[in-house]
């Protein structure tokens, strides 16, 4: 089955350093669209820092020095993300991201999900709306808060709010999207829940997943990495 699906990320020789101390060494590998692809492994060997190279995220760190080639093919055509000409915020809206722990903004339900279209310049309020009750719908979210999108989000449960997470990073319709950990945080109804949106969500986005719980890997993932002594490698 994967065999047949289009490459969507091509990861070429990659290095990665902090400080000179290499932490990523020659990693290459293809990631087919549509799919979810699990990268497991001991903590402290890089797995957050290979999400972090695919949104250029380290940029914002002093130190790291970075070696080899990152092509994802946004359109027909694969796309170097490390080309200068490249603008780092056109990559950031096309490859969202999720965090371990689920980071609300102090602001109502609505605005959260409403902040990145708002941030890219967006000012026609009836799209606006119409993409802030789309994301809610498409993260399972939307029965949950239709009748308090005004309320502070910071007052939903773990589960909500990482799905609030997933909706403001689907709001801009992303192709790609990096989850790091993303039910760690949560009990395992609310971990089960996330699966099924992510299972749903490949009919639209490419992800990758990091998460140290195996059974979960095996049961959403269609292919296993394991990142180890710098080096990553298929385990299925
Ligand atoms: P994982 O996600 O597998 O737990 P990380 O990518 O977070 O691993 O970290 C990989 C290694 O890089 C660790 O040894 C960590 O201490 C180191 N590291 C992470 N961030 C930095 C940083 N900003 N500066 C220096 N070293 C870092």
């Amino acid at each position: 089955m994967l065999m047949n699906k289009k490459i969507k990320i091509n990861v070429q020789n990659l290095w990665f350093y902090y400080n000179d101390h290499p932490v990523l060494e020659d990693i290459s590998l293809e990631i087919p669209q549509n799919t979810i692809t699990a990268v497991t492994g001991p903590s402290g060997q890089g797995k957050s820092t290979f999400l972090m190279t695919l949104n250029r995220l380290w940029e914002n760190i002093e130190g790291p020095r970075i070696k080899g080639r990152i092509e994802i093919r946004f359109t027909s055509n694969f796309q170097n993300i490390y080309d200068k000409r490249y603008n780092v915020s056109d990559l950031r809206r096309q490859v969202g991201m999720v965090f371990q722990v689920p980071n609300p903004l102090p602001m109502s339900i609505y605005n959260n999900i409403a902040f990145p279209l708002k941030l890219k310049g967006e000012k026609n309020k009836k799209l606006v709306t119409f993409r802030v009750e789309d994301a809610l719908k498409r993260s399972f979210l939307w029965d949950e808060v239709k009748d308090r999108l005004n309320k502070d989000a910071r007052a939903l449960s773990g589960g909500q709010q990482q799905r609030l997470c997933i909706a403001r990073a689907l709001v801009l319709n992303p192709q790609v999207l990096l989850l790091d950990e993303p039910t760690s945080s949560l009990d395992d109804t609310s971990g089960r829940v996330i699966e099924d949106l992510l299972l749903e969500l490949k009919k639209e986005c490419t992800m990758i997943l990091v998460s140290h719980y195996l059974d979960q890997v095996k049961r959403i993932a269609d292919s296993g990495m394991v990142l180890s002594n710098r080096q990553m490698k298929q385990q299925w």
